[in-house]
């Protein structure tokens, strides 16, 4: 069902039908077609004048009548307020993507509020519902009920570099302080249509952090180039060269892995010929100094069990990892700092310092 006309016009001024005389004498007019109204209320009948509005003299059904009421009251009222909470603006136009909220803004005054002037913009004609000027500049303000500003317009008017606000009034009461309310908090029904002034701001914005980003590229070269940070080239995935891989048992030393009185003989240039022997769960050891050491976690038939073979075996299997150190290591490497493309070559930035200047011109 249609919501009931409760606005007449008066001498182009919108009457309340609480305002006005019941019946033809009411002297108002319907804000859409024209025609004398009927002011259909009741004071006397409390029930009755809790539905009181307007009905056309001639009884017809004037469809656009409610909207057009609600049009006009809704630039009326914020013609009349003169202020209003600007909405937020989002680069991309999109209110509910939170991760394009470039800025929010307070309530802003208008200096002078002009309704309904042809704008002769660059390439068509714009009647804005309302014009706001602030500070100078004019923000377009338009009242969408059920024709919005299509893509094609919108268009228009971004390329016009002016700056315009929709405001959604569908649905809404005609009550002058409901819109009221509307015009001075955030909303999704107030939108931008177009930020000249944001857009250019953003896009310098994009400009600079593009420069950056090439700046901090220009100075990782720079580094890589001068030696002062450390880098390896990755070929198929394999580290060519990695400082920890070199530094491997200056590190190794202070480790966990040092305890152990083998792996510490082997950290300190003991020789040991980097293989197991025998199958892998129930026969793996090794020679050491000529002496069979058991490496299998798993107790070996007639020999003590050894809470410390874990750690051996560990350690051990370290050692053989360090010689096919491959790029998938470093993700768990702390002294990784990403990789850096150079001339169609793979690099892996490497922050492990070793006390001698092992790292290799690799430019
Ligand atoms: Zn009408």
């Amino acid at each position: 069902m249609q919501a009931l006309l409760t606005l007449g016009l008066r001498n182009g001024k919108l009457f309340d039908i609480s305002e006005v005389e019941n019946g033809i004498k009411c002297n108002c007019f319907c804000p859409n077609c024209g025609e004398r109204l009927i002011a259909v209320s009741n004071i006397e009948s409390k029930a009755y004048k809790n539905s009181a509005h307007f009905r056309h003299e001639s009884g017809v059904e004037c469809v656009g009548a409610y909207e057009s009421a609600l049009h006009m009251l809704a630039k009326e009222v914020f013609s009349k307020l003169k202020e209003m909470q600007l909405p937020d603006y989002h680069f991309d136009y999109d209110q509910s993507n939170k991760f394009s909220l470039e800025k929010s803004f307070n309530i802003i005054k208008f200096e002078d509020c002009q309704i309904e002037k042809r704008i002769n913009l660059e390439n068509f004609y714009f009647v804005p519902d309302l014009i706001g000027i602030v500070n100078g500049t004019k923000i377009f303000i338009e009242f969408a009920f059920s024709h919005y500003i299509d893509v094609e317009k919108k268009e228009k008017i971004i390329q016009s570099q002016v700056a315009c606000i929709e405001i959604n009034i569908k649905g809404m009461e005609l009550d002058p302080k409901e819109l009221e309310n509307l015009f001075l908090s955030k909303s999704d029904k107030v939108y931008w249509i177009s930020n000249p002034k944001q857009d250019r701001i953003y896009k310098e914005k994009e400009k600079r952090r593009k420069e950056l980003n090439e700046k901090e590229k220009q100075n990782k070269l720079q580094a890589l180039k001068e030696g002062k940070v450390n880098s390896i080239q990755i070929t198929n995935n394999k580290l060519w060269i990695c400082p920890k891989k070199i530094n491997f048992f200056e590190w190794f030393k202070t480790s966990k892995y040092n305890q152990h009185p083998i792996l510490k003989e082997i950290a300190n240039g003991e020789f040991w010929n980097e293989k197991f022997y025998g199958h892998y769960s129930t026969e793996e050891y090794i020679f050491f100094k000529g002496e069979k050491v058991f490496t299998s976690i798993y107790p070996y038939l007639g020999v003590d069990d050894d809470p410390n073979r874990p750690l051996l075996r560990d350690g051990l299997k370290r050692i053989l990892e360090r010689k096919s150190l491959d790029s998938n290591l470093c993700k768990y490497c702390t002294f990784d700092k990403g990789l850096f493309e150079y001339k169609n070559k793979t690099f892996q930035i490497c922050s492990f310092k070793g006390k001698k200047g092992f790292i290799k011109d690799i430019l």
